[in-house]
């Protein structure tokens, strides 16, 4: 085997147990983002049911207010009937009170109607926040456990990219730059095997000039059609 390929080969052993490590550490903040969203949606959802029933509550506690007025007013028209001085006033002012009363007693049922919408509110406001504190229970459990995956891993991939740096020393940069990028658009296979003339890496034939230079072992060749570096397997 070319001494360049032999070193690729080791390198890449290195490279895929890298990869292994941190396979799913690598997809750790695609996935908090989802949940985050999730919870940020459910946060959203909660605050506008408890926006929604703090309006009902107050609206109703206006409306509450107006009918108490109104009894005030129903209360100091019916005393001014003893005062008035003629049939015209008293009627006047009774068509004043009907009007009134009319008016309250419509605000009340406003009121009533919505004093129960309240309660379903409520209910609704208290489901929601439910939801969003479980979700937010949720979350930082994930949390918690893609930080204790994150720190067992540390120390092993750490470990690993040191003893790729000192076993990248003698192979030239040009061929390591391929090695590399080949790695990353191929599958974490770079550097794979020729078996019975075919590569191992796409399952291709390799031409009878090419089988040939992998077994010389005295170049650096590549598969004609997926471009990985080839060697001669058993
Ligand atoms: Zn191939």
């Amino acid at each position: 085997m070319h001494p360049h390929v032999k070193k690729l080969l080791e390198l890449q052993k290195v490279d895929q147990e890298i990869s292994s490590l941190t396979k799913d550490i690598d997809l750790l903040p695609a996935e908090e983002a989802k949940r985050k969203k999730k919870l940020d949606e459910l946060d959203r959802q909660s605050a506008e049911k408890r926006a929604a029933l703090q309006k009902a509550e107050l609206d109703s506690r206006a409306l509450d207010k107006a009918v108490r007025g109104s009894d005030d007013e129903i209360k100091r028209l019916n005393e001014r009937l003893n005062t008035v001085r003629n049939n015209a006033e008293y009627q006047a002012t009774l068509f004043q009170i009907e009007a009134v009363r009319k008016e309250r007693d419509l605000t009340q049922d406003e009121c009533l109607k919505l004093l129960e919408s309240v309660e379903t509110l409520k209910a609704a406001a208290a489901v929601a926040q439910t939801a969003a504190d479980a979700e937010r229970k949720v979350f930082e459990g994930f949390l918690a456990e893609a930080n204790k995956l994150r720190q067992e891993r540390a120390g092993d991939i750490d470990a690993g990219r040191q003893r790729r740096k000192v076993m990248t020393d003698g192979i030239p940069e040009d061929i390591l730059r391929e090695y590399e990028g080949l790695y990353k658009t191929r599958d974490r296979l770079a550097v794979c095997a020729v078996q019975d003339s075919y590569c191992q890496g796409c399952y291709n034939k390799i031409t009878v000039n090419d089988t040939a230079r992998v077994r010389g072992g005295s170049s650096v060749v590549r598969c004609g059609s997926c471009q990985r570096i080839l060697y001669q397997g058993n």
